[in-house]
């Protein structure tokens, strides 16, 4: 009997001083045990390593107390369990910090690090308080080396690098694998990080009125200067928002900071009549869009009138009878629509006709030859007189010479946007562009 009793509490013991006693999780002393065991017996799948740490977490005791601050981990533990798969291990090495062995392949884990970094997203909820939690992640997979303790020192080191990063993100230990900045997944964390920390930005470029010279308004278009990725072009990074969803958010963010800098116009006296904004098509079918749109218009107080909202023709094409009532419901708002990069998608001029467009931009490919071939003026033609009969105005985008400027002149063009006039720019430079242009017809060359 008192063998048996002696053998339970030796085994209670061991269960004990390998468990973690506020989440029950395993503790670090079982993580180096089964490293130990790893290292006699190297497993069949290869494991990778996986530390979470919250960022910011001593401020977040600081203001909840240790008793609160044990709940919310408690809580935390709870969605990291159920965010794990299959034979992954979640371990709680100390305080906020939790460590994932895991077979999964390197795809997966990015998957597995952008699941974890969302659920953090959602508020937790502690004796009724509200908490924001946010936790950066660093991995380290088979592929950096044999060693299991190695590679539990690679992954602190790829830790280091998500927190100095800007937190709220993961990095690979691999530096190759961080290098695959075209990999969507690792782009849309970081851009996830960007659009947090509120670091992409807007620039306008001039739109110009053919026959006065006047500045007719201005786009805005996004642009994003990543500390770790360098300049990553809307070309890249728009299609990434929209799989993963980020453009509404993104759309949102672009349609109050152009709202804000046109109040801001409109306060200090600069002549800029219209600013216009890309929304995707995604966004056409967001019920709230209208909501939002005029919440915006409220909140920075700028006159419906001076904003344009800019679509693409794929938005009809996912969609005609959704695209259809929100764009009614934006131009009953009194809200400027334009058909944006006109001619290039499967579109039709029954399209135009069939939505409350103000503003048809005829897309920059047609300047490419448009001197040269008689065909491509005759279409652009065309497509300015159909604009004119159905009330709208005609923009012709990527003009980028003076030649385009007098044909486009000669065939009724209203409003030009190109290179030729001003490149994007930010604020400052677009003051300093507007005070120093004479306004003036543009001159024929
Ligand atoms: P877009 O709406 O057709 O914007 C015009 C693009 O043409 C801009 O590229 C602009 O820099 C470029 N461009 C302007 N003038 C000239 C010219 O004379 N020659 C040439 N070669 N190019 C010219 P950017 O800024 O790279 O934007 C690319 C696209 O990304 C935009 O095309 C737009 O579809 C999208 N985009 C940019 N910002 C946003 C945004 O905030 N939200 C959404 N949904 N899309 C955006
Ligand atoms: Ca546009
Ligand atoms: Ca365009």
């Amino acid at each position: 009997m008192l063998a048996v009793e002696q053998q339970r509490s030796r085994e209670s013991i061991i269960r004990l001083s390998y468990t973690d006693r506020l989440t029950g999780l395993p503790n670090r002393a079982w993580l180096h045990r089964r490293m130990a065991e790893l290292a006699a017996r190297p497993p069949v799948v290869p494991l990778s390593v996986l530390i979470i740490d919250l960022d910011r977490f001593r401020k977040i005791v600081q203001a909840l107390g240790q008793g609160r601050a044990d709940q919310l981990l408690l809580e935390l533990a709870d969605r990291l369990r159920h965010g794990i798969v299959g034979r992954d291990v979640l371990i709680r090495t100390e305080g906020d910090e939790f460590v994932v062995l895991t077979e999964e392949s390197s795809a997966d884990i990015t998957l597995l690090a952008e699941r974890i970094i969302h659920n953090l997203e959602e508020p937790f909820s502690v004796d009724g308080i509200p908490v924001s939690l946010s936790g950066s992640i660093g991995i380290s997979t088979p592929d950096d080396g044999q060693d299991m303790e190695e590679r539990l020192r690679q992954a602190y080191t790829a830790l280091a690098q998500a927190k100095k990063a800007g937190r709220c993100c993961y990095r690979f230990f691999h530096p190759s694998m961080n290098r695959q900045a075209d990999d969507h997944v690792i782009l849309a964390s970081a851009l996830r990080e960007a659009i947090a920390d509120n670091r992409l930005t807007l620039v306008y470029q001039p739109q110009v009125d053919l026959r006065t010279g006047a500045l007719h308004g201005v786009e805005a278009l996004s642009r994003w200067n990543d500390p770790v990725l360098g300049m990553v072009s809307p070309g890249r990074f728009i299609p990434v928002a929209e799989e993963t969803g980020q453009i509404r958010e993104l759309g949102i963010w672009s349609l109050r900071v152009a709202c804000e800098q046109m109040a801001d116009w409109i306060a200090r006296g600069i002549q800029v009549p219209t600013v216009s904004v890309n929304l995707s098509a995604i966004q056409f079918q967001d019920p709230e869009l209208v909501a939002q749109l005029g919440a915006i218009l409220h909140q920075t107080g700028v006159p419906p009138e001076r904003l344009i909202v800019e679509l693409t023709e794929t938005a009809m094409i996912e969609n005609f009878d959704q695209t259809v009532a929100t764009a009614t419901a934006i131009r009953n708002l009194g809200i400027g629509l334009s058909m944006d990069d006109f001619g290039t998608g499967y579109s039709s001029l029954s399209n135009l006709a069939g939505l409350p467009i103000s503003e048809v931009k005829i897309d920059r490919s047609f300047m490419n030859g448009f001197g040269s071939t008689g065909n491509v003026r005759q279409v652009v033609t065309a497509i300015i007189r159909i604009g004119h009969t159905l009330g709208m105005t005609v923009i012709a985008e990527g003009v980028e010479e003076a030649e385009q400027c007098n044909q486009l002149r000669a065939i009724g063009c209203d409003v030009i946007q190109g290179y030729y006039f001003g490149r994007p720019m930010d604020t400052a430079a677009l003051d300093t562009w507007i005070s120093e242009r004479r306004v003036e017809p543009v001159p024929v060359a």
